[in-house]
């Protein structure tokens, strides 16, 4: 991927970013990106994923990887959907055990989040 390619990919990742970490209370907590342009981000089971993040929630600090290679691949709606996902994990950690459980709780409240800002429920 070359470099204004990958650029252009971060930047659409940070618009996400800079819209959601407010409306779901993360706009405390301190993110470490590190944008991969080689599609090598693998997720916890081993595969080849678009994201990856490992919340700190005792420290409300989180590390995510984003695999700009795949993310390219996203519409604006997809992408949204993986920015908030991924926002979810943190949200729901001190709880959650990973594995199957964890991932469909996170996949439910994107997919909320996304319904009712589409419907023009967040920020009126
Ligand atoms: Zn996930």
């Amino acid at each position: 991927m070359i470099d204004s390619d990958a650029a252009l990919q971060q930047s659409r990742i940070e618009m996400f970013l800079d819209k959601w970490l407010p409306l779901v209370g993360l706009g405390d907590w301190d993110m470490y990106h590190v944008f991969n342009r080689d599609n090598v981000v693998h997720g916890a089971d081993g595969s080849l994923t678009q994201a990856a993040v490992t919340p700190q929630w005792p420290y409300m600090e989180a590390r995510f990887e984003w695999n700009l290679t795949m993310i390219a691949q996203n519409d604006d709606d997809s992408l949204e959907e993986v920015v908030i996902h991924e926002l979810c994990h943190c949200l729901v950690d001190e709880t959650a055990g990973g594995g199957d459980n964890e991932e469909h709780a996170v996949t439910m409240l994107a997919r909320a989040f996304c319904r009712t800002d589409r419907q023009g429920v967040i920020g009126a």
